[in-house]
């Protein structure tokens, strides 16, 4: 049996290391159109390689993908985060869980992941032929042609597993979708706010821990550390809002209105009583002085200017029109946004060969038999944590059984 895994990136190298395994007769060979192999692998996570996420519980890990979650939760079934850190620890790789559950090699070194992934291929006898960019398929009978341009000639083969990762252009997915599978338009998604034109961004280093950007006129929400850029905003809170809102957000041209909740208290009652609480007992302090929610002190002075309420007002003279323009602030602070960065951390594109067109027990193609997915080449894509190499070992896996 020949096969052919078409892409040696994190999800190619999986499918192509168990496809051996599984099938040790077989001649299994990764193409490659670049010279680089796991070149995403060596700049990830900052040169550290966030492998996996510490998250095992199925039923909350699938909810960090805004795409393909669904599908995922059943393949994870099969692999998921612990058998990552298994499959990696017993090939000698030591892993660590952050405290945030991101999970890293020990050695704080994506070349030990990439070692570990070479050194498995070459044991087990996987070919490698790079600077091979595979052009098209073509079904001949039960067999598949690949065809690599006028470079190299075509080549025959039994099962073909596709691993060539996220695609920015629809136009990159044409070859698939000639082949009948359904696509899902490419665009990006983990990335972070410009707002040209707000005062804010003179904050920039500021963290708030606990946040709740929405995004005014949708119902997209995200929640958790916010960081003041010298461009915008960006942190968790953001890349986790631009994920689930990629489609959205793109159809808006990165045009919108985002609506802080400092405190991440979406009862403003609650707020209020909160702030009701400091008059009761701190009423004699200057408002500058006294922080409610332990907010951070530039942050704070930021704000009541924004709200046109001096900084040496007291707390017990702020009256109920000077608690409710807090409360607001607090809440529901607006910036506009204008535009995207790329968080050079992690990007992966939302969009790619749709999930309808794919079988999750095998990942074998619905309309193309011997064919395979894997990886991000598929309409999946995670927020960021580790999610995405997962996505890339869990389906890398099943398709490596060559079911
Ligand atoms: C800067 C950055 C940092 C990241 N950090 C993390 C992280 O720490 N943790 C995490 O979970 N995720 C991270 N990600 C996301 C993660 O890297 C991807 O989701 C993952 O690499 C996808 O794996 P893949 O094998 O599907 O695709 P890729 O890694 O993109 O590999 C696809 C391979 O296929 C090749 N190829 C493409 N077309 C063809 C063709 N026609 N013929 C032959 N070969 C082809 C490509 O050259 C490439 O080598 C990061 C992404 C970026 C950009």
């Amino acid at each position: 049996m020949k096969v052919a895994i078409i892409g040696g990136g994190a999800a190619g190298f999986f499918a192509a290391v168990h496809a051996k395994k599984n099938h040790p007769t077989a001649d299994v060979t990764i193409f490659e159109k670049s010279k680089k192999l796991l070149a995403k692998v060596k700049i990830s996570g900052g040169g550290r390689c966030n492998v996996t996420n510490g998250c095992t519980d199925i039923k909350v890990l699938h909810k960090a993908y805004p795409r393909g979650g669904k599908k995922l939760k059943r393949a994870f079934r099969t692999f998921s985060t612990p058998d990552t850190m298994e499959w990696f620890e017993s090939r000698g790789v030591r892993l660590v869980i952050q405290e945030d559950n991101c999970v890293f090699p020990v050695s704080q070194s994506s070349q030990t992941i990439i070692d570990c992934l070479m050194m498995e291929a070459n044991i087990l006898g996987v070919e490698i032929e790079d600077s091979h960019g595979v052009k098209t398929i073509k079904r001949v009978g039960e067999q598949l042609e690949l065809g690599f341009g006028a470079k190299h000639p075509a080549k025959l083969m039994d099962k073909v597993i596709v691993a060539t990762g996220g695609s920015p252009k629809r136009s990159g997915l044409e070859w698939l979708e000639a082949l009948g599978h359904k696509i899902a338009d490419p665009v990006p998604s983990l990335f972070t706010f410009n707002m040209p034109d707000e005062p804010i961004k003179k904050l920039m280093g500021i963290v708030v821990e606990k946040a709740l950007v929405s995004i005014q006129g949708t119902k997209l929400k995200g929640d958790g550390p916010l960081l003041i850029t010298h461009w915008g905003m960006s942190g968790p809170a953001i890349l986790k809002l631009s994920a689930f809102g990629a489609r959205i957000l793109s159809e808006m041209n990165y045009e919108c209105k985002a609506q802080v909740n400092w405190v991440n208290e979406v009862n403003n009652e609650l707020v209020l009583s909160e702030l009701k609480q400091i008059v009761a007992t701190q009423g004699n302090k200057i408002l500058a002085n006294y922080r409610p929610y332990l907010l951070p002190e530039r942050l704070w002075h930021f704000l009541l200017e924004k709200s046109d309420l001096p900084l040496k007002k007291r707390w017990n003279e702020l009256g109920k029109k000077g608690l409710n323009k807090l409360v607001t602030i607090l809440t529901n602070d607006v910036y506009s946004v204008r535009g995207k960065t790329t968080f050079k951390e992690e990007f992966v594109t939302c969009g790619g060969v749709s999930l309808e067109s794919i079988d999750f027990k095998t990942m074998q193609s619905r309309v193309c038999p011997n064919l395979y997915f894997a990886g991000e080449v598929m309409d999946i894509d995670g927020i960021t944590g580790g999610y995405n190499f997962q996505s890339a070992w869990t389906t890398g896996f099943i398709a490596g059984q060559l079911g």
